[in-house]
């Protein structure tokens, strides 16, 4: 089922389960209202023929007092239209007592309005007899009453389904940024022939000049400081184009529960009772507010989500969102909450009791509370299953109270309560198809799929083949969900980035490097290494793919940056240029620099023997491209220190590198023997087609993408992609955003792009 197909079962589910009929969204008044306000304020008048004491609109309809004073009140303060419209009203609703109205002309002409006396709703109350007019004050306040009235409910919706109309124009902003992207990398100039012509002769254009400066300052740089991957406290930093359209979001939220409130002395309801205006005011605007940015808030919460598809913002992006639109709810909700108990304090106990929507109000706040509670970063990063399940449970919980406490509303923000319930479903039934479509062979009795191999016991890493059951064509950044169905707890599942593929004839083999962490995937370790021969045929479901394909192939010169199990990523991309290169679209790269950073020395050399061999070893790189690995051992070890106690003193700016080391890292060093090459030494020309140089200690990224640059020639670009730990990404940024400008040494964003992968949201 292709994207489109997708996007199109969403919108119709949205807009059917949003049905206009259902929804009051109208800025316009009722026609009727004029005689609404008469009747308001007749209502508070006692009428010698209504003998009941809480009349009720069949009562007012028998009464001939109450309809003569209704008709005078309606020729004398409404327009000739208005009276239609109201008299036509007024009819109806005496129909649906069974009563019929006279015309309202016949009802005037029976009046003598010479004996009509004039009557005010304020002071002392008596009961009259005959018919009434009521005085200008009291008229006026039965009008505003109603108008206040409908203003609080189309005020409430119309503001609610505003903030969907902004949804819609960061959407559309979040299109536009991904088109401009995609254009500055389809229309990449040319790199003249002429490797003589020097970079900084490259003129800027207003584009460029634009591009860069966008880049710089808004789309990638956080929005304070630098922290944006690595968390902030206990919250993620958003970055400044992110912060832009989340915290305009919650301004227009915050605007719209502080605007259009119609306080008044002579409120029929709340007589010069201003407070208790405004308390119900807003208690009914936090409200609808809060449950109209709940559909918005379980969409952003779903892998497969339009929002994601349309402007192409990754999943951690997305979920960012959803985590501040979360806070923003649930601070709406407690507002609500509070502000109505306190408009009702009177009467909190007998509510608790005997009213559903109270109680089920509670319980969906508390449950509420505890969804964002339990999803700060220390506890979501440590306790990740926990927190999904609890997440899931208690955002169910949430949904079933909240749909029983709004009742009593008569159904009119059940669409809302269905939404949520459409999106979150919608995005579980896509996830089965995907699962289902992609592995439903291993769910066969014979359905095996995978191969799981350790082949380094000291290096932990677990390497899985899984086999799909219909052919898929994988891209470089793509991640799948694996879930091991006969495990104790089937439903979990863990996102890796598939490293390499081979497409079969009716499947595709998928190759997947998982470093072992303490969860599920220790799990998987302690099954493989149990293994005589450390290799174990399982059955894994995968769902996917997810992710997006960075066009990295569109620039001459590549800096890859990896850290720990972030090589995965990149190992991607360089096994699509080498064996997939048709499935791209005009491969330029000349030159690729991949820098692995990485602590455990056993990893990386497991990686290098495997996965990496092919690109150091100089004969089989990649056609046409070299390739240049440099290894960044971190980790001061007893063992790290002693076996590579004989190497050349290594400088921490990363300018020298060594090769040798002696025999007991016999495995690793061969090849840093066999293929170490001093960068420095060496010629562009002379290079071979694969290197290998081992570092010590962290690269400074700065210095990284500045070497880089310094090696571009003529019209020359260069793409850097980092993937790893969060403070690593967090200093790549840092130093792409430095090295963005139209000064000397710096440069623009048609020669520098940056591209970032995450594993972790
Ligand atoms: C998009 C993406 C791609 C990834 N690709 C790879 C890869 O190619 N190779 C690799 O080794 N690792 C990859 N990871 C990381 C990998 O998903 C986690 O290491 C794995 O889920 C840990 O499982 P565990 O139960 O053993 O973890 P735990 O020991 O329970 O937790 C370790 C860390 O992983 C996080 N984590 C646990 N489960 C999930 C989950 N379902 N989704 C997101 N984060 C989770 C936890 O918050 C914690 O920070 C990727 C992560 C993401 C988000």
């Amino acid at each position: 089922m292709s994207r489109i197909h997708f996007l199109l079962i969403w919108l119709s589910l949205l807009i059917l389960s949003c049905s206009a009929e259902r929804l009051e969204i109208s800025l316009r008044k009722p026609p009727y209202q004029c005689l609404e306000g008469c009747y308001d304020a007749l209502s508070l008048v006692t009428f010698g023929d209504i003998k009941a004491k809480k009349p009720t609109i069949k009562d007012q309809c028998n009464s001939t007092s109450f309809v003569s004073s209704l008709a005078l009140c309606s020729s004398n303060y409404c327009s000739s239209k208005q009276q239609i419209d109201g008299w036509k009203y007024i009819t109806s609703e005496c129909e649906g007592s069974k009563i019929d109205l006279q015309p309202q002309g016949e009802v005037l002409l029976s009046i003598d309005t010479s004996e009509v006396p004039s009557t005010s709703i304020f002071g002392k109350k008596k009961t009259v007899n005959g018919t009434i007019l009521l005085d200008q004050r009291s008229f006026d306040a039965g009008y505003r009453t109603v108008n206040s009235q409908w203003q609080r409910l189309a005020y409430s919706h119309a503001f609610g389904f505003a903030v969907y109309l902004f949804l819609i124009v960061i959407v559309l902003i979040g299109l536009c940024n991904r088109l401009l992207c995609l254009m500055v990398n389809r229309n990449l100039p040319d790199s003249p022939e002429d490797p003589d012509v020097p970079r900084s002769t490259r003129s800027p254009t207003i584009w460029s000049r634009g591009y860069t400066w966008w880049r710089k300052n808004v789309t990638m740089p956080a929005l304070f400081g630098y922290r944006h991957s690595q968390p902030w406290g206990w919250v993620s930093i958003p970055t400044r184009m992110q912060s832009i359209l989340i915290f305009s979001f919650i301004a227009i939220n915050i605007i719209f529960t502080c605007v259009g409130y119609d306080l008044f002395d002579d409120n029929t309801e709340d007589t010069n009772d201003k407070q208790a205006q405004l308390l119900d005011q807003l208690q009914y605007r936090t409200g609808v507010m809060c449950v109209y940015n709940l559909p918005l808030l379980w969409l952003l919460a779903g892998r497969n989500d339009v929002i994601l598809w349309i402007t192409g913002w990754s999943y951690s992006s997305v979920n960012l969102w959803h985590r501040y639109i979360a806070r923003l709810a649930v601070i709406q909700a407690f507002i609500h909450g509070v502000v109505y108990s306190i408009d009702k304090r009177d009467s909190l106990a007998e509510r608790f009791f005997h009213r559903m929507y109270w109680g089920t109000g509670v319980f969906a706040l508390i449950c509420f509370i505890f969804l964002v509670v339990f999803s700060i970063k220390p506890i979501r990063t440590r306790w990740y299953e926990i927190f999904l399940v609890t997440h899931i449970a208690l955002a169910v919980c949430s949904l079933v109270l909240l749909y029983f406490h709004l009742t009593h509303m008569k159904g009119k923000f059940d669409p809302y309560v269905y939404a949520c319930g459409a999106v979150w479903g919608l995005d579980r039934l896509i996830r089965l198809l995907r699962i289902v479509v992609l592995t439903y062979k291993a769910l066969s009795s014979k359905g095996k799929n995978t191969i799981a191999v350790m082949s380094n016991d000291d290096s932990g890493l677990i390497r899985l083949s899984i086999t799909t059951s219909i052919r898929i064509i994988p891209k470089p950044g793509h991640y799948y969900f694996l879930y091991h169905p006969f495990s104790i707890k089937p439903w979990e599942n863990h996102p890796f980035t598939v490293a390499s593929w081979e497409i079969n004839d009716d499947s595709t083999t998928l190759h997947f490097l998982v470093a072992p962490q303490k969860g599920a995937t220790k799990k998987w370790r302690k099954r493989v290494s149990k293994t005589p021969e450390r290799s174990d045929n399982i059955r894994l479901l995968i769902e996917g793919p997810y992710g997006h394909s960075n066009p990295v192939e569109r620039y001459e010169n590549l800096l890859l940056v990896a850290g720990g199990s972030g090589i995965t990523s990149m190992l991607a991309y360089i096994h699509t240029m080498k064996y997939h290169r048709q499935d791209l679209r005009d491969v330029v790269t000349k030159k690729v620099t991949l820098v692995w950073v990485v602590k455990n020395l056993h990893y990386a050399m497991d990686v290098i023997q495997n996965e990496l061999k092919e690109f150091v070893d100089t004969s089989n790189g990649i056609k046409g491209i070299s390739v240049n690995i440099q290894l960044h051992l971190t980790k001061d070890t007893d063992s790290t220190t002693t076996t590579l106690a004989g190497s050349p003193a290594m400088s921490r700016d990363n300018s020298k590198s060594t090769g040798s080391s002696p025999n007991t890292l016999s495995s690793p060093t061969m090849f840093a023997e066999k293929v170490y090459q001093d960068e420095e030494t060496k010629e562009p020309g002379e290079k071979p087609s694969g290197a290998l140089t081992i570092h010590y200690g962290r690269p400074e990224m700065h210095y990284l993408v500045d070497t880089a640059l310094s090696r571009l020639v003529g019209g020359e670009r260069l793409a850097v992609s980092a993937c790893g730990p969060a403070a690593m990404i967090d200093d790549m940024r840092k130093a792409v955003c430095e090295l963005y400008g139209s000064e000397e040494g710096k440069v623009d964003g048609r020669t520098l792009e940056y591209f970032e992968e995450l594993f972790s949201w």
